[in-house]
């Protein structure tokens, strides 16, 4: 058969936040090529090899495709039923769970993979349909703490600067960002300025870190003491924007009394660079004219997520790069709809970052979807890992999970597992079949993905995109939207909550209402401008342009951000330093990426890269199969990779693979403000299995 396509369908990439647009080629109905959109501002026609295979997932197998029922409870097999039993069983079974244990004894997990149509819809339909608060998205393993930090230092989320932002600044810092592996594309947009200074901070010789200028290897989470020791030498060598300060920051006695102890020799002895080093990237980052700092999860997967963003914020407020050409702090967030999900949802603000407690916030979103406003929750519900925990303790007893496989993806897994063991009634919802997490599942309904839907997603610089179906979902399989639509009928709600909905533009134009006047404001654009011109960036290119910024005094605030020892030191049992993360070719639990054979052959298995000296410490030799032990579980056969990549004591491993699974030894700790995991600097030990 040809595959010469006849058709050419626009959309938007469905894996990362950078946001590519794409042409997707069908023939006669069915995927045959993927390329870049040359016209797309984002990616001007390069797809990573995650994007160039994205169509060959919708005819991979293991696609979902009817809705399964484990009749006679756990332990029997699932088996098929139709959608109407599958809606008729999961409202009775979870109204039945709720009128014993109250209605917060539902807990939902969705993902940053849904249409923002789609997150609006779902957070209608949990707080005011189900009536429960515990809602909250994988997003919280991602990017929560950018969030908290982003409303620590300005009042609001919102990433303030644009990917145009990070071509044109003098000089770009890189703080655990490996982008040429997580966000491949973006690397597209470093070094196009003529002397365009790249400094890469990461504790790992990552690809990102060979493409720099300047490669900072830290030791694991010294990242706020070597920010701190920055704004140290800034703020003692003068190369501070003091007329920006005085006319929009707050709190700079405080801060310059608090780093005063944060020493170039003090930071040189936390992170092990030295003094030179320190004071060689204070000067070029406070001497630039513009400067971009940039992050992702090496700073957000930490019990200190949340505040080490807020210290990166302090650099860019004391030197004035802030809202300016080429200068942000500028969070480069994971999932290809995170930005929709944290904008339209409930998972951590009000819809249209509303505030929970905002007698205001609550007034208006009351009024705009005629309720009661007694019916609007008046703080958030639980997040990710308190719905695990309260499933723990048996207090949320039926769990609603969406397009995400918690079962790979959360750590300590052995809790999370016991969790959904004790919890009475769970239900998976994924266009893939079998997963892991639904060896869990008493219910399982078959979703469409990415290629089969329509609506929008929002990427890291605020730009929505419009997503487009090229196919059919297969077998009796439905899009999340008509999933959320069909339990509002049977709830009784779809009246009241939907009045006349069908599809996702319905869900947009009253999103569009909804965010009008907001900072995110979707208002001002029709799906097919969003379309035609490669996406439309809410707030515009920057935020802060102005200097005002959304908190009560209109001033960003300076924060005393102490370096604190990370939570499981090594010992002389666990004497290796465990960092984790990702690889180009997969997208987070492989669920979809490992469908793809040409990815899956290209990464089949997850490694451990070991520095050669611990590699003859321990007598071990290139490509022994090895186990990597915790304090909590082990993980088998793991091909051990030894290379200079990792400096001596610390060890890496991808957390992609369900068989070697990275997270049976990670650590179950929590930013206590973003509640977002700690997924790096575990202790472990390492034998040849
Ligand atoms: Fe898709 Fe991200 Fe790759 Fe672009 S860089 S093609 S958005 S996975």
């Amino acid at each position: 058969e040809s595959r010469i396509a006849d058709t050419w369908t626009k959309t938007t990439c469905g894996y990362c936040s950078v946001g590519c647009g794409m042409l997707v080629g069908t023939r006669n109905g069915r995927p045959v090529a993927a390329r870049g959109n040359p016209d797309h501002p984002v990616n001007l026609g390069k797809l990573c090899p995650k994007g160039l295979s994205e169509h060959l997932m919708i005819e991979a197998a293991g696609r979902a495709t009817t809705p399964m029922l484990r009749r006679g409870g756990r332990g029997t097999p699932l088996e098929p039923i139709s959608w109407d039993k599958a809606l008729e069983v999961m409202v009775t079974r979870i109204g039945s769970i709720q009128e014993r244990f109250g209605n917060d004894s539902l807990g939902v997990i969705s993902t940053g993979q849904l249409v923002t149509e789609e997150f609006y819809t779902l957070g209608k339909l949990v707080q005011l349909g189900f009536r429960s608060r515990n809602y909250d998205g994988n997003t919280t393993l991602c990017m929560a703490s950018a969030v908290s930090g982003y409303k620590l230092s300005f009042g609001s989320d919102g990433p303030p600067g644009s990917y145009a932002d990070m071509e044109t600044a003098d000089v770009v810092l890189l703080i655990g960002a490996n982008i040429a592996d997580n966000h491949p594309i973006l690397c597209n947009r470093l070094r196009k300025k003529p002397g365009q200074m790249l400094i890469v901070v990461d504790p790992r010789v990552t690809k990102t870190a060979m493409m720099a200028d300047l490669h900072l290897p830290v030791k694991p989470r010294s990242d706020i003491a070597l920010v701190n020791g920055i704004a140290h030498i800034l703020l003692r060598d003068g190369l501070v924007d003091r007329e920006y300060i005085r006319e929009h920051v707050e709190g700079l006695d405080e801060f310059v009394s608090f780093v005063a102890d944060y020493t170039p020799e003090a930071v040189s002895a936390t992170t092990g660079l030295t003094i030179e080093t320190i004071e060689k990237v204070a000067r070029l980052y406070g001497e630039a004219k513009s400067a971009f700092i940039g992050w992702t999860m090496g700073v957000n997967h930490s019990t200190q997520g949340a505040h080490t963003v807020a210290a990166i914020n302090n650099l860019a407020m004391i030197t004035g790069n802030i809202g300016r050409t080429g200068s942000a702090p500028f969070s480069i967030t994971g999932q290809c709809n995170a930005m929709g999900s944290r904008e339209s949802s409930f998972t951590s603000a009000l819809p249209g970052y509303r505030k929970f407690d905002n007698p205001e916030d609550r007034k208006a979103l009351a009024a705009l979807w005629k309720i009661e406003e007694e019916e609007l929750p008046t703080a958030r519900g639980l997040a990710y890992p308190d719905i695990i925990e309260a499933a723990v303790k048996e207090q949320v007893k039926a769990i609603w999970i969406i397009a995400t496989n918690p079962v790979v993806s959360f750590p300590n897994l052995n809790l999370l597992k016991h969790a959904f063991e004790t919890t009475e009634f769970v239900v998976v919802q994924d266009g893939f079949y079998p997963t892991p997490t639904m060896d869990y599942a008493d219910l399982v309904l078959p979703a469409a993905i990415w290629g089969e839907k329509e609506g929008t997603y929002t990427n890291s610089e605020r730009r929505i995109s419009k997503v487009n179906a090229f196919a059919v979902p297969p077998g009796e399989a439905r899009s999340d939207f008509d999933i959320f639509l069909g339990l509002a009928e049977r709830l009784g709600v779809k009246d009241r909550l939907f009045p006349g909905w069908s599809s996702t533009h319905d869900a947009w134009l009253e999103w569009q209402k909804v965010s009008a006047g907001r900072m995110c404001d979707y208002s001002q654009f029709t799906w097919q401008q969003i379309e035609d011109e490669g996406g439309k960036q809410w707030g515009g290119e920057r935020l802060y342009g102005d200097g005002q910024f959304p908190r009560e005094n209109g001033r960003a605030l300076l924060h005393c951000v102490p370096c604190l020892p990370f939570v499981e030191q090594p010992n002389t049992e666990f004497d290796l330093i465990l960092n984790t993360g990702r690889t180009v070719e997969h997208w987070h639990t492989r669920t979809k990426t490992g469908a793809v054979a040409m990815l899956d052959a290209m990464s089949p298995n997850a490694w451990l890269e070991m520095n050669p000296a611990d590699a003859e410490r321990l007598s071990l030799r290139q490509h022994d199969r090895v186990t990597v032990r915790s304090r909590r579980a082990y993980v088998r056969d793991v091909e051990l990779r030894i290379t200079g990549i990792v400096a001596p004591g610390q060890v890496f491993m991808p957390f992609h693979f369900a068989e070697q699974n990275s997270n049976l030894v990670t650590l179950g700790a929590f930013d206590p403000i973003s509640r977002e995991p700690n997924f790096k600097q575990c202790a472990v030990c390492v034998e040849r299995s």
